[in-house]
């Protein structure tokens, strides 16, 4: 799945071989930093689905990560847990209160650390975890690969499903055609940008078929975002 993909920010080599072997064998996809510069880079462009985040790191600390993050609407609701070698209760407020959705202790367990990640996903963006996502009055099931809309069924192709599911995940998110080439196509095919429009075309066509209003908003040189009005 899209968004099964976790960037682990840490500049302690064993412990991001550790981590991300771990993750990997969970079934995430991995993708690191070992800054807090290239963190924020990597954020902007891979748009992962959580942050395993340092406190300690080069450049920019993990705390001011987090708080960057939380300032930009885009990443405000990006689930962050964040790492420390500090133990100090004081520590630990000043992180949660920063924006962090979690908080792990070094050393921790890899278990410990797995069981957060899942509990930290369940809670944040169900849809991430669990088989069917529902927003408004979509439905998509990702074990049947079935898309139903005011409990009619919409037949939908690969791509345009795989549209779907990036959108429903972060309903009113406004995402570039980049964004959702990567997402969808991933940033190792070459696919043309206006290729994004066409399959956009088709979903909006799809999801519309039955009079229903059009869930699907296009912002003009910016991209487009999943909104059904209440
Ligand atoms: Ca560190």
């Amino acid at each position: 799945m899209t968004n099964k993909k976790i960037l682990v920010v840490e500049d302690e080599e064993a412990l991001v071989t550790l981590l991300e072997y771990n993750l990997r064998k969970e079934g995430f996809s991995v993708s690191l930093a070992r800054d807090g510069e290239e963190a924020l880079l990597k954020i902007d462009e891979e748009q992962p689905g959580l942050v395993i985040l340092d406190w300690m790191l080069p450049k920019v600390s993990g705390i001011e990560v987090c708080r960057r993050l939380r300032a930009m609407p885009e990443t405000r609701n990006l689930p962050i847990i964040m790492l420390t070698a500090r133990a100090e209760e004081a520590d630990r407020i000043r992180g949660l209160e920063t924006g962090a959705d979690d908080y792990l202790t070094k050393p921790f367990s890899t278990n410990e650390l797995i069981a957060r990640v899942r509990a930290v996903l369940r809670r944040i963006r169900p849809g991430l975890v669990e088989d069917t996502v529902t927003y408004g009055d979509i439905n998509l099931d990702r074990s049947s690969y079935r898309v139903v809309r005011n409990g009619k069924e919409i037949h939908l192709g690969p791509t345009e499903f795989r549209l779907l599911d990036h959108l429903i995940q972060h309903p009113k998110r406004v995402f570039s055609r980049e964004q959702l080439l990567n997402a969808v196509w991933g940033s190792e095919v070459y696919v043309e940008i206006r290729t994004v429009d066409v399959h956009i075309g088709r979903l909006r066509k799809a999801l519309t078929k039955h009079d229903k209003g059009d869930p699907i908003r296009t912002v003009r040189s910016a991209g487009y975002s999943l909104e059904i009005d209440a």
